[in-house]
């Protein structure tokens, strides 16, 4: 079994590949979004894979094996061009399992994220849009089958209990964490509707100091600052040359910067077995050489982005003089 998906995100995605027994493949992301491009998958079915049409199912030509399923990643909040990368699962027969970790209420083209797929998966670990105090995470389906498995799966496989179908797993949401989620969901759709305005703000910012050439920013090309569902902005990552130097500038005047994530998948210890190179995934390599993260919460207070802004302007103002 084989799965997809881009070799620029966090390792959680491509470890829950490896302990269900599969192979994961990454495909390189589109160079505008950093998200999994359909034309790049379409491209990778085309030269690497053979679809059998009497038994409905694509193969992976080098290991011979079947390709199960598609995991876009929404990263940073973003979501995928998911009417074409729909599309083509559709066409060869593959499931499409939803990485939302980052990317709750997120729209596109009007259908939210983890409304596409046959799974999606969100998480609630406290740093993300929706957190709760420790860990937790969520499975939405559309599927009768796929509901009834999940649920027995995360109680070590039991049902009825202490007589296990299967060898699951402890993955159930506590009751603790449950409730405050319940708490904090209300507020949801507030702390997004924040989120967005502090990046309109911080987009206004760079224009005012002239940082537009600078300052690369990944999003759709369908992407409209008036018209923001399809991103939820769980970070806000620039595109930058020099930006380590940057990122130090910005830790010497107290400004809290991240990288997400400055090792490609495909080149980390872990999965150094399936053979991949530098130089295999060009674009996420590149990206993992660029991408900042600059402050983004939804309580950031528009005195402060002019702090973050102006020093990232007086950097490059340093560089050239
Ligand atoms: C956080 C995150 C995960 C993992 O979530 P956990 O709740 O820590 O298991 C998976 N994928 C992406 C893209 C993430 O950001």
């Amino acid at each position: 079994m084989v799965l997809y998906l881009r070799p620029l995100l966090f390792f959680a995605t491509a470890g829950s590949i490896v302990r269900a027994g599969a192979i994961p493949i990454f495909v390189d992301i589109n160079s505008q979004t950093y998200n999994l491009d359909p034309i790049k998958l379409q491209e990778f079915i085309d030269t690497n894979c053979n679809f059998d049409s009497q038994i409905n199912q694509l193969r992976d030509i080098q290991t011979g094996k079947p390709i199960k399923a598609i995991i876009p990643v929404y990263l940073y909040g973003q979501m995928c061009k998911m009417d074409e990368i729909a599309d083509i699962a559709h066409k060869y027969n593959i499931k499409v399992v939803e990485d939302c970790a980052q990317s709750i209420g997120s729209e596109y083209k009007g259908k939210k994220s983890g409304s596409y797929g046959d799974l999606g998966i969100f998480s609630f670990f406290p740093t993300k849009n929706l957190g709760t105090y420790g860990d937790g995470g969520m499975i939405v389906t559309s599927s009768e089958e796929y509901s009834k498995y999940c649920r027995v799966f995360r109680s070590h496989g039991s049902k009825p209990k202490y007589y296990h179908r299967l060898a699951g797993i402890n993955s159930r949401l506590d009751e603790l964490h449950a409730a405050i989620l319940n708490v904090k969901f209300k507020y949801l759709n507030k702390w997004l509707e924040d989120r967005f305005q502090v990046a309109y703000r911080y987009q206004k910012l760079f224009e005012k100091y002239n940082l537009l050439e600078k300052i690369k920013l990944p999003l759709n090309d369908i992407y409209n600052i008036e018209n923001h569902k399809e991103h939820t902005f769980h970070q806000y990552v620039i595109f930058v040359e020099n930006r380590d130097k940057l990122q130090e500038f910005l830790k010497e005047n107290r400004i809290g910067t991240n990288i997400y994530y400055p090792l490609c998948l495909h080149l980390q210890e872990c999965f150094k077995y399936l053979g991949c190179k530098e130089g295999d995934f060009p674009v996420a390599e590149k990206a993992s050489r660029h991408v900042l993260a600059i402050p983004m919460y939804p309580e950031l207070s528009e005195e402060k982005q002019e702090y973050v802004v102006g020093k990232i302007s007086k950097f490059y103002n340093l560089l050239i003089n």
